[in-house]
Formats: structure tokens, C-alpha cells, sequence
């Protein structure tokens, strides 16, 4: 996707109520946003979505809302106070600042490009009889590309296993890697810097204390596992689901909602025997990845990306990475935890985190899968696959947002024809008929053709219009956001012909 078009997705964003920059009277904060009045309905379905399919779908995982604070101790347990760092690199003509690992990410998508570029252009030539695998393995350019990405990702790799900066600067620089803005290669030496926010908890007559703002939301779900085990009366396997915010204090934070200094997490904690961990991390990789893909965007879109240097907690790790509108990224981790958290918390706290197991007749510390996916990410990964401009058979074009019907904001517009002759009065009547089944709107200005635009703009699924024929048969105008297409239907039928479309339940059915 062009750069211009992630402009247009931003403006469009903002000029129909979904998102605005934080503070925006005051030139703004970086890296902050507000939802507004579109945005918060769409981001509410959002977490619906996820919620329901976590907690409602499955007897065996609960929901908790733990508090953003928490003890101080937490954090040196979970490794984030000696652990939660970025590797950062400035360039000195520029002034950017980057992160020296994603700088390198980067330099190898760049060459995994160029490979997949002569995978489509030999597909090309060959048509039909192209076996893709077959010419990855033997032409000699491809193989020499992958085995530069393997040696740059091993070398990296090790660099950030033993905190070796220095190399990883070489790295740097051995790769000629340029900074983006001013092209040049003058690079300062990579420094580490702990993305966590604190702050001081108490008046200062109490005596102060430094605390942090979580920077993630998993730790309450931790802290919180013997207190939901025994009042929930959990059998391991079970889980934990915790929608929340979180905050990091993010070297680079261009890139619009991807990345935030505040954002919110959708993560669920699984407790498993330990042994049966890695059957449960595919189990979640499989589960997720459904989740995604019912959302019936182009299969295309996603990928599993393992993860090339395990966090100090992880046995195993992959992102589920989306095809943003600035290239493939993260969109949600999927981790194997082990029983580092709560081993940590265990000798921190002094206190047993274990579980007790009637087969077997032993305790144990679970080993723990994490799903762990944001928000913000993901409401940005609809709006870009979602936001399409279109070329009418008119002659003329439209912005439409093709958002999957149950996440829609607005279900159903409702319009009467003109502002008079009893037409409003009909169109409130039917508005307070429906709108305990779905969010509806009313509109009463402008033409319709330019209700139909703002509605298309916004994604909602359809629109309703209220002739001077409806007054006496009771039936109106139905139309559909995707096709376009204009029915008539009885106003006694429209809570089933909405519902069928837009209903979260039947989504639900498919996963
Ligand atoms: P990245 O490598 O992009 O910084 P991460 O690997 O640090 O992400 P995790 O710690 O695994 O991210 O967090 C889980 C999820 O939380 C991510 O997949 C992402 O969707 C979301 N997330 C993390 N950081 C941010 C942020 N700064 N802004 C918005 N969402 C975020």
C-alpha cells in the first residue's frame, strides 16, 4: 500500500470521528490518541469479538480486570526493571531515532522482498508448471539472498542475547544500513533504554515510592492466579482473559496507532500441565489465527513470523504478523511462557503459586501460553483493509469502509425522504422500534444520495429510507453498503434482514 493512501487512511480517521491526536488544541502529544465518537463504537466491537470468543466460547477461561498499579516488586519479578529495554541508535544528521534491532528487521524485509520478487517473476515465465519450491532451492540468487538473512539474523540474534551493542552497531554498519530520512550512515553507538513509565505513589509527608505503569496487562493475570483458581474453582487447563490498558515509553513512535505510548492489550493466560505446553501453543496458534480469518479479509493479509530472539521468559514465540498499510508487522505474539512468571512471583512474594492435581496427585508451578494482541493494532488493521475508494459505474467515486458487519459501528441509518409531511415522525418511529436491538442513526440532512456517502464513509451496513409511499403501506427503501442495491421491504421484517448480517453471535458460530 502507498504512503499516500496510509495518509488518506489517517485523514479519513479523523474526519469521521474514529481517531484524534491526543490533546490536538494543544499541537498534540506523540504517540497518543483519542477515539472519538466512531471509533470507540468500533473499538467496543472489537473487544466484544475478542471477549466473547475468549470467555464466553470456552468454560474454561474467565475474565478479571486488575489494576493498572501494582507493586513495584511485580516488575522486578517479571524482569521488566532489569529487562525491559530497546536497543536505541540515533542518526546524527537526521536527529532519528531508531531501534537498532527493528532497523535491521527492516534490511531484511528489504531482501526477503527482492527474493519474492524473482519468486513472481519466474511464476510468470513458468505459468502453471512453476513449482515455487523447487526454484527456491535451486536458484542461485534466492539461496544466496536466504542465507545473508540467516547470517544477519543469527548475528543479530547473538548480539542481543549477550548484550553485545557494539556488534550490533557493526551490524549496522557492516550492512550499510542508511537512516531513512537523510540517507547517510553517521550512526551514535546503541544504548539501551527501559521503556517503562513511573510515576510516585503517595503524598511526599508519607514518604514517596516509586511506581510503574504497567506495561503490560499479563502481571495482574499473574499476581491474580491463585485468587481466580481457587473462588473459580479452576482445573488446569484453564484461562485468564484481561482486556486493559498499558503503556511504554516508545523510542520510535511514528507510525500513527501501531505503536502508542498508551494503548490497550487483549491477553489471555493459559494454564497447562507442564509437558503439554507445546501441544498448547499450536492449539493457540491454530485457534487465533481462525479468529483473524473470520473476519474474511484477504487470506493474504497474515502470516505467523517465529520469533528470531526469544524473550527471557519464552520457549517458544511467533507473531502473527498483518499486512499494514506500511508492510508486514506485529499484530498479535502467541507465547509459551513456561512457569517463568509464576516461579518469579513465587520467589519474590515468598508465596506458593502452584496447583494441585488429583490424577496425579503432586503439585506443580503451570507452564503458561500467552495470547497477546493489541487493540489499537487491531482496530488499525481493520480500518486499513477495510477502507477501499471505488470507482463508480457513474462516472463518479466513493470512500466506503468495507468493516466486517458485526463490528460495524453504526448497524442501520435510518433517513426519511424529506423533513416533513409526517415522514420524520414515521422514520423516529421505526428508529425506537430497533434501536434496542442495534446502534442505529438518524439523518435527516442533505440529499439522500450524500447521506448514502457519509453512511458508505462510515461503513455502515445499511440504509433506510422513509418515502410517502411508507406511510401507507408500511414498507421502505433498503440499502446495501457493499453492492449498493436498493430493495423494499416491510418495516416489520427489517429486524431480521439487519440482524442476519451484522449479528456477532453467527460470527461467533464460525470460529
Ligand atoms: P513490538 O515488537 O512491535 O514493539 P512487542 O513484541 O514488544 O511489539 P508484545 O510485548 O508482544 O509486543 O505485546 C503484545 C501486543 O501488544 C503486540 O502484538 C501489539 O499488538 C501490542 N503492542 C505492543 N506495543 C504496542 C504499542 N506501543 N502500541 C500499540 N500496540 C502495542
Amino acid at each position: 500500500m502507498s504512503d499516500d493512501k496510509f495518509k488518506n487512511i489517517i485523514g479519513h480517521a479523523k474526519e469521521y470521528g474514529f481517531v484524534f491526536q491526543s490533546s490536538e488544541i494543544y499541537d498534540g502529544l506523540s504517540a497518543v490518541y483519542d477515539y472519538g465518537q466512531m471509533g470507540v463504537l468500533l473499538k467496543n466491537n472489537i473487544k466484544t469479538y475478542w471477549w466473547n470468543a475468549m470467555v464466553q466460547l470456552h468454560e474454561n477461561i474467565v475474565g478479571l480486570d486488575s489494576a493498572i498499579f501494582m507493586h513495584p516488586t511485580t516488575w522486578k519479578a517479571s524482569g521488566h526493571v532489569d529487562a525491559f529495554n530497546d536497543p536505541l541508535i540515533d542518526n546524527k544528521d537526521s536527529k532519528k531515532r531508531y531501534r537498532a534491532d527493528v532497523l535491521i528487521e527492516e534490511h531484511i524485509e528489504k531482501i526477503n522482498q527482492k527474493n519474492l520478487k524473482d519468486i513472481a517473476k519466474a511464476q510468470k515465465r513458468f505459468g502453471d508448471s512453476f513449482d515455487e519450491a523447487q526454484f527456491i532451492a535451486t536458484n542461485g540468487r534466492v539461496q544466496e539472498r536466504l542465507q545473508k538473512i540467516k547470517a544477519i539474523e543469527d548475528r543479530m540474534r547473538t548480539a542481543l542475547e549477550t548484550n553485545n551493542l557494539e556488534d550490533l552497531k557493526l551490524l549496522i554498519e557492516d550492512e550499510g544500513i542508511t537512516c531513512p530520512i537523510s540517507g547517510s550512515k553517521n550512526w551514535t553507538d546503541v544504548r539501551q533504554f527501559n521503556l517503562m513509565f513511573s510515576t510516585e505513589i503517595g503524598s511526599v509527608a508519607e514518604g514517596s515510592n516509586k511506581i510503574y505503569l504497567r506495561p503490560e496487562t499479563a502481571q495482574g493475570i499473574f499476581v491474580n492466579f491463585l485468587n481466580v483458581m481457587k473462588t473459580g474453582r479452576m482445573k488446569v487447563p484453564f484461562g485468564i482473559a484481561q482486556i486493559g490498558k498499558a503503556f511504554r515509553n516508545e523510542i520510535v513512535a511514528r507510525q500513527f496507532i501501531f505503536r502508542m505510548r498508551e494503548f490497550e492489550q487483549m491477553e489471555m493466560q493459559f494454564f497447562v500441565k507442564p509437558g503439554e505446553d507445546q501441544q498448547w501453543y499450536e492449539h493457540w496458534k491454530e485457534q487465533r489465527i481462525k479468529w483473524h480469518k473470520n473476519l474474511g479479509f484477504s487470506e493474504n493479509s497474515y502470516r505467523f513470523h517465529d520469533h528470531i530472539k526469544l524473550a527471557h521468559y519464552a520457549n517458544a514465540a511467533c507473531d502473527i504478523e498483518f499486512d499494514f498499510p506500511m508492510g508486514f508487522k506485529e499484530l498479535e505474539g502467541i507465547h509459551s511462557r513456561t512457569d517463568f512468571d509464576l516461579k518469579a512471583h513465587e520467589k519474590h512474594s515468598g508465596k506458593k503459586l502452584q496447583y494441585f492435581d488429583n490424577e496425579d496427585n503432586q503439585n506443580y508451578v503451570p507452564y503458561v501460553i500467552e495470547t497477546s494482541i493489541g487493540l489499537d493494532r487491531m482496530f488499525l488493521a481493520v480500518l486499513s483493509e477495510a477502507y477501499q475508494e471505488e470507482a463508480l459505474e457513474d462516472g463518479s467515486s466513493r470512500v466506503v469502509l468495507k468493516i466486517p458487519e458485526f463490528l460495524a459501528p453504526i448497524k442501520l441509518a435510518i433517513f426519511p425522504l424529506v423533513k416533513k409531511d409526517g415522514l420524520p415522525e414515521k422514520a423516529k418511529e421505526i428508529m425506537n422500534l430497533l434501536k434496542f436491538d442495534f446502534q442505529c442513526f438518524y439523518e435527516e440532512k442533505d440529499t439522500i444520495g450524500k447521506r448514502y456517502r457519509r453512511h458508505d464513509a462510515i461503513g455502515t451496513p445499511y440504509c433506510i429510507t422513509v418515502d410517502h409511499d411508507s406511510l401507507n403501506d408500511n414498507m421502505v427503501t433498503i440499502r446495501d453498503r457493499n453492492t449498493m442495491t436498493q430493495e423494499r421491504v416491510a418495516i416489520s421484517a427489517l429486524k431480521s434482514i439487519v440482524e442476519e448480517r451484522v449479528s456477532m453471535a453467527s460470527a461467533l458460530r464460525k470460529l
